[in-house]
């Protein structure tokens, strides 16, 4: 049967491919009772589901991360040292043999007895290893009902698989990155969560906050997905197939010919030259970069380096990253941000998830947490500036006390790399990102004792608007029109731009060709956005006149009414 479901647009382009479902299988287990003469068979499917998890996992070592050998190979230990445990193993089969129950549920009872055991221990690293016995469980569970599993090695490398889950972490994402999906769907989420940031950057139509799509849609089920637009058909018929195909060939070729911009300097009608740089989060997002002709870096997200590990990246291997980018640039911006670590990037093993964690201990304020963590960043980041144009951004600053601090933190690192005799720019750029309101209410403090700013309209939407941005069930009030994030945006920029001090935005807005005009028009002259998104939104900058869109742009920021914003700014799109 063929149906449609709407969702929460975040990555444009046309997929038509299969249902790859991400399942919690541990949620959905049932419980059964058979008949004595039926345990032994029963026994044996357990024994045969554990023997194929048990393969599965020695085979996933060809699949390892090159550069996290050592930890995937840990990790893999792990998961089968988990396996063989007798909780898991001997215990479920003697469950199943006494109590007559199927062997998903006796694994499932195990697995809960033997997390709450891990629950007990003091040791936060020994307590979050309940989440491994989880995903072994899973896993198994998976061999049990006929599922395909999610870990890599049992994705088919198809361009021709959606993927479809209830939720998927920025962490999870990077893991399935090379595996590449033709679409990606989840049941939650926001636009501008940073799953769905990664999903943009991908070029990947993506889809979220659809609420059942994984319950409604089976396995291999046929899909067309129209990121733009939000929509996802299921099992369409042949003649919505037909026009969708002739929708995915235009968007196509949409998308190649603007490929000839590439090398074309961003320049407005009226001779206004125009920044474009890119977001990337590891340094193999470079290729992109170069493919889409970006003239910087304008927010490497360095958090993603720490993400999916239990062992922290020390300082070496933080410099050889950031070293590879700044030579990848050749003498081009690169605007790394300090890790910011917290709300929906969590480390591995995190003590703590705080109940308000977008409020929590996050960015600069875990940095100033973990002084020592934070100098070890420092440190790399410094060496890596003798090697191309290198530049620090500091995420979440607040007040003129954590400026002052990390400011503080710089001088430490730079002393310590001294007294090793080891070089560095001694002129590194330091920057602040404006994302929380009382940072761009206090805004002189911040330009004053900082080089550059990048607002991170992401968060400082969030912030502004009290609407978390993961979260699907406010997604719809998540304004960027909304006045009061105009008034802030405009007081940013000409407050930076009349004190001589360079403003760019790094957030989602930046690349969303809608805001492009508006942007202009506030002032804003370098923008930093997912490579994929550049080619549009240069597109537009070489279509504006700056002269001709201010009086419109006046008019945007006196209007209070939402409606009447969005009217003007559309015909602001099309003057
Ligand atoms: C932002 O908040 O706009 C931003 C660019 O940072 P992030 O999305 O990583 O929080
Ligand atoms: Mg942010």
């Amino acid at each position: 049967m063929s149906f449609t479901l709407h969702g929460i647009p975040v990555s444009s382009g046309i997929a038509i491919g299969y249902v790859h479902l991400i399942s919690h299988t541990v949620l959905e287990v049932v419980h059964y009772v058979m008949p004595r003469n039926l345990v032994h068979e029963e026994i044996a499917r357990f024994d045969a589901a554990m023997e194929s998890t048990r393969q599965e996992l020695a085979e996933l070592r060809n699949y390892r991360p090159l550069h996290a050998a050592a930890e995937f190979d840990a990790f893999l230990d792990l998961h089968l040292m988990i396996l063989a445990d007798e909780h898991i193993d001997l215990a479920s089969r003697k469950m199943i043999e006494h109590e007559q129950c199927n062997a998903e549920w006796a694994l499932k009872i195990q697995m809960d007895a033997l997390v709450a055991q891990f629950e007990e221990f003091d040791d936060a690293y020994l307590r979050e290893r309940k989440t491994d016995v989880v995903q072994v469980v899973e896993r198994v569970l998976n061999k049990l009902t006929g599922q395909p599993g999610h870990q890599p090695s049992a994705v088919v490398p198809d361009m021709k698989m959606i993927l479809v889950a209830h939720d998927i972490s920025p962490a999870d994402l990077i893991q399935l990155k090379s595996h590449h999906f033709a679409a990606i769907l989840t049941d939650l989420g926001g636009a501008t969560s940073h799953t769905a940031i990664m999903a943009r950057g991908l070029s990947t139509p993506c889809v979220v906050g659809l609420h059942r799509a994984r319950q409604l849609m089976r396995e291999n089920d046929l899909l067309i997905v129209d990121g733009g637009q939000g929509v996802v058909i299921v099992n369409p018929d042949e003649q919505v197939l037909v026009e969708y195909k002739l929708l995915q060939n235009q968007w196509e070729e949409a998308r190649n010919k603007l490929k000839c911009l590439k090398s074309t300097p961003a320049v407005t009608l009226d001779g206004t030259t125009i920044e474009l740089h890119a977001n990337i989060e590891l340094p193999n997002d470079l290729a992109e970069v170069y493919e889409n002709g970006a003239t910087g870096i304008g927010l490497f997200r360095s958090e993603f380096l720490f993400l999916n590990r239990d062992v922290l990246p020390d300082e070496e291997e933080q410099f050889a990253a950031y070293r590879a980018v700044a030579e990848g640039m050749e003498g081009l911006p690169v605007t790394i941000r300090t890790f910011d670590l917290g709300a929906d990037k969590q480390l591995n093993g995190a003590q703590r998830v705080a109940s308000n964690p977008a409020l929590g201990l996050r960015a600069i304020r875990l940095c100033l947490a973990e002084p020592q963590m934070f100098l070890t960043q420092l440190r790399a980041l410094l060496r890596a500036s003798s090697y191309g144009n290198v530049k620090i951004l500091i995420p979440m600053l607040t007040s003129v006390s954590e400026i002052n601090q990390t400011l503080q933190f710089i001088v430490d690192a730079k002393q310590s790399l001294d007294n090793e005799g080891i070089p560095y720019n001694r002129e590194i750029q330091i920057g602040g990102m404006i994302e929380i309101p009382a940072a761009a209410l206090v805004l002189d403090v911040f330009i004053k004792k900082l080089d550059f700013l990048s607002i991170g309209t992401n968060d400082l939407i969030q912030y502004t608007l009290a609407i978390d941005r993961t979260d699907d069930e406010v997604a719809h009030l998540y304004d960027p029109l909304h006045p009061a994030i105009l008034y802030l945006l405009s007081h940013v920029i000409s407050s930076a731009n009349k004190a001589g001090i360079p403003v760019s935005v790094c957030g989602e807005m930046a690349g969303k060709v809608i805001f492009t005009r508006l942007l202009l028009g506030l002032g804003l002259r370098q923008f930093s956005m997912n490579s994929a998104q550049l080619l549009r939104v240069k597109q537009c900058v070489l279509t504006t006149s700056l002269p001709d869109i201010v009086t419109l742009k006046q008019r945007i920021l006196r209007a209070k009414d939402p409606l009447k914003i969005r009217e003007l700014v559309e015909k602001l799109n099309i003057a």
